[in-house]
């Protein structure tokens, strides 16, 4: 292949030049034009760079073939049927190397195939790089940064919009999420990411466009799932997916009112979601999941304003299965979230024994962080959350003492022994 084209250089900032880049990275860059073809650091890293995030992870593009860069680089692999890309490796580190794209002229041209709604299922037409440009979905990601002769190829005014703090889209922004609906979430996220201004035809194309997210495989979808809501910025993209009307093909979660418990409490989570990460404290999709999807089962297991344990358990699975149909969750996960669900109802009884079997649950933590975060939203918390700190703490003696003075304060009717997430009421 290696056709060369002449792309425009614009003054590289000092900032990039600067910037920390992976060496491997680098490295590739190096062998890829030793072997006499192009190559480039783009998209994430070059953006983030720009910004003074520091980036985190590091895609190269070149006018090699998949072949031709497998043949390059010993340890690599060819990856993807869809998108084909070349996956190469050192010890701690995986880059991904991608041949320039273009736009398939020919309507039957096999490589590129769209189905009716015009969504891209197939993409494999080689191009240059001014054509790969073309087909990034957002300016801001197509700067092709060579760190060899350090000079910045931009196409699209990317710089620029990175100096407004603005999100344009490249082409026109209803064409470009019907080939492919993932990009109305993409330019939620980097608005959040880097707190950019979304441009207004891109607004307007993702309030257009947006429903044809219910196309896209629960399996990308989850992935997304985990970009928007695990990096930082969960509560922030939350707020603005619902504005958007598009929160419903990533969370099975009604609307709920601004004041209610149910929004307090998801809002809790994702709050808390982002200030683990701001800490690196670990955080899973599943806690999460078990949150966001918390208020739906409760509300569908009351029944005049009491839980139904019966309904409860059995809300569990169903819950859980339409959340699958929109984000293909991990098996590993489902019994996590059962098992923080059901922990509620053991917290809440704390009857004989139980508490200390609870405590060497493997899932207590959770559950008792769940419960910190449900307490945290509720308006009457009836202690629970402290009575389980002091559990915690307290030896053997503290312990008894505390079972007891709670059989003592529990007298009356069964059902008032219990506040059964009187919250939700
Ligand atoms: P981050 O890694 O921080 O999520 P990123 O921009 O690197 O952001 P990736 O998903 O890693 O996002 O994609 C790398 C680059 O590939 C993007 O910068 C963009 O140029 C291009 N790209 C990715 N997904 C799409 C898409 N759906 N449509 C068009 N271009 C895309
Ligand atoms: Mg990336």
């Amino acid at each position: 292949m290696n056709k060369k084209n002449k792309a425009p250089t614009t003054k590289t900032p000092k900032i990039l030049k600067e910037s920390k880049f992976s060496p491997f990275a680098i490295e590739i860059v190096k062998k890829l034009k030793r072997s006499g073809f192009q190559g480039y650091l783009v998209g994430g890293c070059v953006r983030d760079s720009l910004v003074g995030i520091k980036a985190k992870d590091f895609d190269v593009s070149t006018d090699a073939t998949p072949e031709e860069i497998r043949k390059i680089f010993r340890s690599s692999r060819i990856i993807g049927k869809r998108f084909r890309l070349v996956h190469v490796f050192s010890r701690n580190e995986l880059i991904e190397v991608s041949t320039f794209r273009a736009n398939a002229k020919e309507e039957n041209n096999s490589e590129v195939i769209k189905d009716a709604e015009g969504k891209i299922l197939r993409d494999n037409v080689w191009g240059t790089l001014e054509e790969d440009c073309i087909r990034r979905d957002f300016s801001i990601n197509a700067l092709y940064f060579d760190p060899i002769e350090n000079h910045l190829c931009d196409f699209h005014n990317g710089l620029q919009h990175i100096q407004k703090k603005i999100l344009v889209s490249i082409g026109n922004p209803l064409i470009r999420f019907e080939e492919d609906p993932v990009r109305s979430l993409r330019a939620i996220r980097f608005s959040s990411k880097l707190k950019f201004k979304i441009s207004n035809d891109v607004k307007e194309a993702i309030y257009q466009k947006g429903h044809l997210l219910a196309n896209i495989s629960n399996a990308r979808m989850f992935d997304e799932f985990c970009k928007i809501f695990l990096t930082k910025n969960a509560f922030d993209n939350f707020k603005k997916l619902d504005s958007f009307g598009v929160l419903k093909y990533l969370v099975n979660s009604d609307g709920y009112e601004e004041n209610s418990f149910s929004l307090k409490f998801q809002h809790a989570a994702l709050i808390n979601t982002d200030n683990r990460l701001k800490a690196s404290k670990s955080v899973t999709p599943g806690f999460l999941i078990a949150a966001l999807l918390w208020p739906r089962l409760i509300g569908a297991s009351k029944e005049k304003g009491v839980l139904n344990l019966r309904k409860f358990f059995r809300n569990m699975d169903r819950i859980i299965r339409e959340q699958q149909t929109l984000t293909a969750v991990p098996r590993k996960f489902h019994g996590y979230i059962k098992d923080i669900w059901s922990l509620q109802l053991k917290l809440e009884t704390r009857l004989g024994h139980q508490p200390y079997k609870i405590l060497n649950h493997p899932r207590f933590r959770a559950a008792y962080d769940f419960l910190l975060l449900r307490e945290e939203a509720a308006e009457d918390t009836q202690g629970m959350g402290d009575w389980w700190t002091q559990f915690q703490k307290v030896n053997r003696p503290g312990k008894i003492e505390l079972l007891k003075s709670l059989r003592e304060s529990r007298s009356g009717p069964v059902e008032k022994k219990f506040g059964f997430f009187e919250e939700l009421s």
